[in-house]
């Protein structure tokens, strides 16, 4: 089994990242890529406990970013010998401006009289928009983690504060610049029609589309694939596994074993022609 799409305690998952690699090995989990928001923290942390268990650990991220003034998620995965420092350093720059939208947002919400401060939020590496949602539950201010997206901070929601992301064509040049392959994450949640604008996306560096994921029903993933080979693009796939964030999501089998990601998915990536020359 393989999943290329998990996310830690560094981002807005509930599992550290040593417990995501134990939670792997006892599923039977093979291959997997640790892909936070915007951070490669949980990646670093759980690579040596990855390599001393015999896990092979993908190291990858995925990117907020936006396309056509919609917010679009991107995959990066640098399989060997993983990100460059002046990747890195980019990434360091994108927690800045998220971290200055966290400010705003706390002042927002306090605004409107709910009593939320930076400090309250249980979060290690890179605090997010789910964080909050954690916190308006617990003190009450929202009955679950979507009815305080719905109300405050979904783009319609009360206290929502636009952030400075990148585009995805940066973010294509980018992972691109470092040697990694981009994958466009959870192709279902793009709004426009994908057929017309992924032949764009590939001339703009656009390695793959994550044609396997939890949100998709076989006719999905059967579209995304064909697609890619229409295009001759890449697949990849994953659970996007958050934990208790997300709890029907488990790892590798996604909601209810909807998933499954064939290991050939693997052998294109370490081995695309692009990434070999
Ligand atoms: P952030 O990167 O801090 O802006 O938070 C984005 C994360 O919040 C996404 O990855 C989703 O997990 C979650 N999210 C964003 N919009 C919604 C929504 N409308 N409903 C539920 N979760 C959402
Ligand atoms: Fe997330
Ligand atoms: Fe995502
Ligand atoms: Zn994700």
């Amino acid at each position: 089994m393989i999943d290329l799409h998990v996310h830690t305690t560094e981002s807005d998952g509930t599992f550290t990242p040593v417990a995501v690699i134990d939670a792997a090995q006892s599923l039977g989990v093979k291959v997997l890529a640790i892909t936070d928001h915007d951070t490669f923290l949980g990646y670093d942390q759980a690579s040596r406990h990855a390599r001393a268990i015999r896990l092979h650990l993908v190291c990858g991220i995925e990117l907020s970013t936006k396309l056509q003034g919609q917010s679009t998620h991107l995959l990066g995965y640098f399989p060997c010998p993983g990100a460059t420092q002046s990747f890195r350093r980019w990434v360091l720059d994108l927690q800045r401006s998220r971290h200055e939208r966290n400010i705003r947002l706390a002042e927002q919400l306090q605004k409107l009289g709910v009593p939320i401060k930076l400090s309250d939020l249980k979060a290690n590496g890179v605090t997010g928009r789910p964080h909050f949602a954690r916190r308006l539950v617990e003190i009450g201010f929202a009955s679950n983690i979507q009815h305080a997206f719905d109300e405050y901070l979904a783009e319609s929601g009360k206290a929502y504060v636009a952030r400075d992301e990148p585009t995805l064509a940066e973010g294509l040049c980018r992972i691109r610049d470092a040697q990694g392959i981009s994958s466009l994450a959870h192709p279902v949640r793009i709004k426009d029609d994908l057929a017309l604008v992924l032949p764009e996306l590939r001339d703009l560096g656009l390695d793959a589309i994550e044609a396997y994921h939890s949100d998709h029903s076989s006719e999905d993933t059967l579209w995304f694939l064909k697609l890619a080979a229409d295009l001759r693009m890449l697949v990849t796939g994953g659970s996007d596994f958050h934990g208790a964030n997300k709890p029907d999501v488990q790892l590798a089998t996604g909601r209810n074993g909807n998933l499954w990601v064939p290991d050939i998915v693997l052998r294109w990536l370490t081995e695309s022609e692009r990434h070999l020359s």
